[in-house]
């Protein structure tokens, strides 16, 4: 456990820094409220700091990134900052940085369904109502990053694109741990998903989950599944899993389908965690799913919850507070039952609120 709560806050473009503003009050709150003070910094990141520095990025961000114990973001991009020719100089860019810098191997994807919005979904009620599942990416490796990589020309007018899919024990290992030890503390159960029947690099992922169950985690119940039929049984009975752990392709597609069956990006939330220090601390990066969203940015239209959420995260996975982050996961599930909708999450008869409103809400909610 950290001594000093430090959380840097990145509230990035768009409707970032709306957002942002909502965590910034339950913040607040629980230092009045709680008597837990967090030491809270600020810094620019994406187009924000294009703007101000030329880069998505600076040094003394990145800098300060590396010495709080978790960062909160809101979004970046935007088409004020396309840039077609250098990479570099994209908002995204300052994100991909500071993941890598951070080394934040296991992304975290819960998708859980409120009561209040079981509507929608596409999927029939009885079989979402009160899902609760994670889903864990391993988020550095895989075919996204694998040597070689590339496009080259073969004669005859013929080109050929290749991309590598390679995984070792040790990365393997590393993102099965942080599962692992999720399951345990969430329903003890581990689905590991893979294409072991036909890519080597699957084969070695099922074997070293394997391993690592007899050798650490026996008290959890570890099942695999191919990463096919894992798609078609999300769509057919996700509450058969609690978590799921698979590679950074698979997880990137399964984590999204698991996402739609909840209903709106802007209930999302993400953490992406990396390896622990002597203490047993690890860096952390939560944000929303969704981007920065420039089509209703400034106007306080953005729902809030996703960051929200995130933030309940972090308390849960950066500072142990999980008291705590259940009452803010309580507090939304309150105020979306009691029908407050940003227009995301908007049904017929009911009324659209505001960002600020949906923040007094969840704050009045607190309160009680
Ligand atoms: P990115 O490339 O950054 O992922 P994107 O264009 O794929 O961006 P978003 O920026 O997330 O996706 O926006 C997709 C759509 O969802 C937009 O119409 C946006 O207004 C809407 N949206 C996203 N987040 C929210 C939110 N928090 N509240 C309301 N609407 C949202
Ligand atoms: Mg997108």
């Amino acid at each position: 456990m950290a001594a000093n709560k430090k959380l840097l806050f990145l509230p990035g473009d768009g409707i970032g820094p709306e957002v942002m503003r909502q965590v910034r009050r339950v913040i607040d709150w629980m230092d009045r409220k709680r008597k837990i003070t967090f030491d809270v910094s600020e810094g620019l990141v994406g187009g924000a700091a294009i703007d101000a520095h030329g880069v998505p990025l600076s040094d003394a961000t990145l800098a300060e990134a590396l010495a709080v114990d978790a960062v909160m973001l809101g979004a970046v991009g935007g088409p004020k900052w396309d840039n077609p020719t250098d990479y570099t100089k994209r908002p995204e860019a300052g994100l991909l940085t500071l993941r890598k810098e951070l080394g934040l191997f296991a992304n975290l994807r819960p998708a859980v369904v409120f009561d209040a919005l079981v509507d929608a979904s596409t999927l029939k009620a009885d079989v979402i109502r009160g899902l609760d599942i994670l889903i864990v990416r391993e988020l550095t490796g895989g075919v996204y990053f694998g040597e070689p990589r590339g496009i080259t020309e073969i004669g005859d007018g013929e080109r050929r694109g290749v991309n590598t899919q390679v995984y070792t024990t040790s990365e393997i290992r590393r993102v099965a741990r942080v599962a692992f030890e999720l399951a345990r503390k969430r329903g003890n159960k581990l689905c590991s998903m893979e294409k072991a029947n036909v890519m080597e690099s699957g084969l070695l992922w099922r074997q070293e989950v394997t391993k690592l169950h007899g050798e650490e985690f026996q008290d959890v119940e570890l099942s695999h599944m191919y990463a096919d039929n894992g798609a078609m049984q999300l769509l057919k009975n996700p509450k058969q899993f609690d978590v799921i752990v698979t590679d950074n392709l698979f997880g990137d597609i399964l984590s999204d389908e698991a996402a739609m069956m909840t209903g709106s990006l802007g209930m999302l939330p993400s953490a992406s965690l990396g390896a622990p220090d002597a203490n047993g601390n690890r860096k952390a990066l939560y944000e929303p799913v969704h981007g920065s969203a420039p089509d209703i940015a400034g106007r306080d239209l953005a729902n809030p919850c996703a960051t929200l959420l995130s933030f309940a995260m972090c308390l849960r996975y950066s500072f142990n507070l999980d008291e705590d982050a259940k009452l803010i996961e309580r507090a939304i599930q309150n105020v979306l039952g009691g029908g407050m909708r940003t227009s995301d999450i908007m049904a017929p008869g009911m009324a659209r609120c505001s960002t600020t409103v949906m923040g007094d809400s969840i704050l009045r909610e607190l309160d009680k």
